[in-house]
Order: structure tokens, then C-alpha cells, then sequence
């Protein structure tokens, strides 16, 4: 699957808002979006935020979400088709799905600082699930799914430095972590709020039902 290589910054300066895209350096003055001269949107014309039109802001919504999880549009769609199969609320439904990816997950679970540096980390063959080498970031897990570490002293070194790079790192209630081991295990459904993104999941749903 092809992902998109560009600079991140210009991603969450487009759409006016931090995306958390570059894991620490997102928390310090180096931010963009934190800096005034460079929260402009990217290009040219970046100082001219006009009037959105509806289909503008809908539009941005569904990027946000797009950017957050770091798909393309393809990928981002076939989640879209899947949540709206499913009874229920599709927006809910479609953050519930991109939050159980299997590269979110490794984020969440702080063993890398981002979600693309968790993306790497599977890729590269450092995690296990379920006993099992995985290297595909897009599984979607579900409840009972055990995340591992291959048993390596590299891939125990990147994640144990990580985790105590941020001790305070409070794991969230859907996830259990023994981070001893580590050991993670999905233990319930992500809700709407453990997504951390604002986002009207309602105009993502407006917009890519047309
Ligand atoms: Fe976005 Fe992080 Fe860059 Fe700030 S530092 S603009 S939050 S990717």
C-alpha cells in the first residue's frame, strides 16, 4: 500500500490544527502550528482562509481523519464501506475501526512515539501478535489479541527506551499493558472518546456518502 512521504507539518497546518504527527517534537515551540508565522496554511496562498463553503468543511473533516491515521484515500475508503455495512452510528463505528489498526494500537500502547514510527516498527518485524511475527500495520485487532515483542535485544531496546521516555503515559482502558515484559493485550472496544482527534465524525459520514 502506498503512503504519503511529504513533509507532516504541512499536513496539520493545512488543516489548521495539531495532528500529532511527529511524536515529541509535537509537544515543543518547534511545532508549526504553535509557531504564528508558520501556522498559515501551506503553499503560495496560505495566508487566504476564505469562507469555506459546506462541502469545504466537510471536506477538511474527512482529511483530518485521513491525515490522523495516516492513510491514503483508497485505504481510508475501504473503512469507510466497512463501517457503513455495520449497524449503528457509521461515524463511531469508522473511528472505532481505524483506532484498532494494528499500528495505532503500538502507538497507543506508547512503544513508539508515533504512529508512523509504530508503523515502521511493524514493518521491520519487531512486533508479535499473538505469537505470531506480523509485519502488515493494518490488521484490525479485536478483543483477547496479545501484542508481543520479537525476542530480540534490538526490538526490546527501541521499545523499552520509548516507554521510559515517557513514564507518565497513562494506556488507555480498552488496552492492558504489562510493561515489564511488555505484554499488551486488547481488552474491550475503543469508544468515541478514547479517539483524541476533534473531528465531526458526522460531516466525514456527509461527505463520503455522496
Ligand atoms: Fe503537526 Fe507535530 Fe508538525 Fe506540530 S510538530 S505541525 S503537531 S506534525
Amino acid at each position: 500500500m502506498s503512503r504519503y512521504i511529504g513533509p507532516s507539518c504541512r499536513l496539520c497546518r493545512r488543516e489548521g490544527m495539531k495532528l500529532m504527527l511527529k511524536g515529541t517534537r509535537c509537544e515543543t515551540a518547534k511545532c508549526s502550528v504553535e509557531k504564528r508565522e508558520r501556522s498559515m496554511a501551506p503553499g503560495m496562498h496560505g495566508w487566504r482562509r476564505g469562507r469555506r463553503s459546506d462541502y469545504g468543511v466537510r471536506l477538511r473533516e474527512k482529511q483530518k481523519v485521513k491525515r490522523y491515521y495516516g492513510l491514503m484515500e483508497k485505504q481510508f475508503m475501504i473503512y469507510f464501506r466497512q463501517a457503513e455495512r455495520r449497524t449503528g452510528n457509521t461515524g463511531e463505528i469508522l473511528l472505532e475501526l481505524l483506532e484498532r489498526r494494528l499500528d495505532n494500537v503500538i502507538y497507543k500502547l506508547n512503544f513508539a512515539p508515533s504512529r508512523k514510527a509504530a508503523r515502521q516498527l511493524v514493518t521491520h518485524g519487531h512486533i508479535y501478535l499473538n505469537g505470531r511475527r506480523v509485519d502488515i500495520p493494518d490488521i484490525t485487532l479485536k478483543i483477547g489479541d496479545t501484542i508481543t515483542l520479537k525476542n530480540s535485544d534490538k526490538s526490546r531496546k527501541i521499545v523499552k527506551e520509548q516507554l521510559e521516555s515517557n513514564p507518565n503515559f497513562a494506556v488507555q482502558g480498552w488496552l492492558q499493558l504489562d510493561t515489564a515484559k511488555p505484554v499488551a493485550t486488547i481488552v474491550g472496544m475503543p469508544t468515541r472518546d478514547d479517539v483524541q482527534l476533534a473531528v465531526e465524525e458526522q460531516l466525514v459520514v456527509e461527505f463520503c456518502s455522496k
